[in-house]
């Protein structure tokens, strides 16, 4: 076993707490990796807050890393010792019915489908002062060494820095692939971003990068608009600023509703404006933002019968195993440029100050 330090969440509401763990070596078919970098991304706050009821605590958050593979279980033949990978929080098995299907990257031998907390084998490989400590998405790259399933890891290139391409395990690869890869946004089109956090702007960025040429930028939070700006966003609003419904708003400013509309909050009331916000008969909305467990979103069924498409999103579509190591490269030959994304770069010590940045807005 590696003792190594990593970020625990005791329990619901806490903050988290930098401790000395035992990371276990890796079984058959399992990599242990070093994680060099990890972002922090919305979906960890919810994991605290106790938004998913299927998370068992104590866990090890964290699901946007990169680091570098230690050492390799039996049976391990894509990866070894000295590569730099990308644990994937959505894993590509590629012999599932969903893997062999080209337009699915719902991989069915995920922990969406098994235990959400332990390995496939049903056991840990963390424990912290005698207890086990329980698994997040398979990954938990908020711990300095963490053991994944070979399906789960993808390798990239070994010039690729850790510290950046850390956002490709999920903030950006999500938010561009929204853009490119679900909605499929066409050039001259018009596309409303609904919240322009991490995710967010990474949407802003696919749909410029897809030739949209109206994007617009929704924020209660003005701060975010500088930077939705200069990565390709032409309005930027704010709900607060007006008295009528923001979908209101946005289908006076289009004509009859923005082709593309894109929620990256996760509240059902701005999944419903989204939703309304696209044009009544072409229009398609992407939900990005994940709603707390149990909620439930109520709609005028007459949005979707007049031709409405609404869907949803993992990971943006990509099958994570095949593309996030292209996506690296195409990150090297600077076709974009998610480093924008980065705002502060903190120790693990204070990974609770990274929280209350995210959670303050900055
Ligand atoms: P974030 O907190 O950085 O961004 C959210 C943004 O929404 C903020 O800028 C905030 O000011 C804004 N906002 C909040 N309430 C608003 C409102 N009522 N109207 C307008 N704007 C509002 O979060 P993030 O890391 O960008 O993640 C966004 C969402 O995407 C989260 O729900 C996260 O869980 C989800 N997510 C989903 C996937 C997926 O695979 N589908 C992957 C990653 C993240
Ligand atoms: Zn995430
Ligand atoms: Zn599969």
């Amino acid at each position: 076993a590696i003792r190594c330090r990593a970020a625990v969440a005791w329990a619901v509401g806490k903050p988290l707490s930098v401790e000395e763990v035992e990371v276990a070596p890796p079984k058959a078919g399992e990599v242990r990796i070093k994680i060099v970098a990890t972002g922090i991304c919305r979906t960890d706050d919810h994991v605290l807050e106790g938004c998913f009821p299927n998370v068992d605590f104590p866990v090890i958050p964290g699901h946007e890393g990169a680091g570098i593979v230690e050492s390799i279980g039996e049976g391990v033949t894509s990866v070894k010792p000295g590569d730099k990978v990308i644990p994937l929080c959505l894993p590509q098995c590629g012999e599932c019915s969903f893997c062999l299907n080209p337009e699915s990257n719902y991989c069915l031998k995920s922990h969406v489908s098994e235990s959400q907390n332990l390995l496939p084998d049903k056991t840990s490989r963390f424990t912290c002062k005698g207890q086990q400590i329980h698994h997040f998405l398979w990954v938990s790259t908020f711990a300095e060494y963490t053991v994944i399933p070979e399906y789960a890891v993808a390798k990239i290139d070994a010039a690729a820095p850790l510290d950046k391409v850390c956002l490709l395990g999920c903030g950006f690869p999500t938010g561009y692939g929204a853009a490119i890869n679900t909605a499929k946004v066409k050039p001259g089109s018009t596309c409303a971003i609904f919240g322009v956090g991490g995710v967010g702007l990474s949407v802003v960025m696919g749909c410029k990068a897809a030739g949209a040429s109206r994007i617009i930028a929704i924020d209660i939070n003005k701060d975010k608009f500088a930077k939705a700006k200069e990565l390709g966003a032409t309005d930027c609003i704010s709900p607060w600023d007006f008295k009528k419904p923001i979908q209101e708003v946005l289908t006076e400013m289009t004509g009859h509703g923005v082709d593309y509309s894109f929620e990256v909050i996760g509240h059902a009331d701005t999944v419903t404006a989204a939703l309304a916000s696209c044009n009544m008969n072409t229009g398609v909305c992407v939900m990005v933002g994940v709603p707390a467990s149990g909620s439930v979103i109520s709609i005028d069924p007459m949005l979707l019968l007049s031709g409405r498409t609404w869907k949803g999103t993992l990971l943006g579509d990509w099958k994570m195993r095949d593309c996030i190591p292209k996506l690296v490269s195409s990150y090297l030959e600077k076709k974009f440029n998610s480093d924008l994304l980065i705002t502060h770069t903190l120790p693990i010590a204070k990974v609770n100050e990274g929280f209350e940045l995210l959670r303050a807005g900055k």
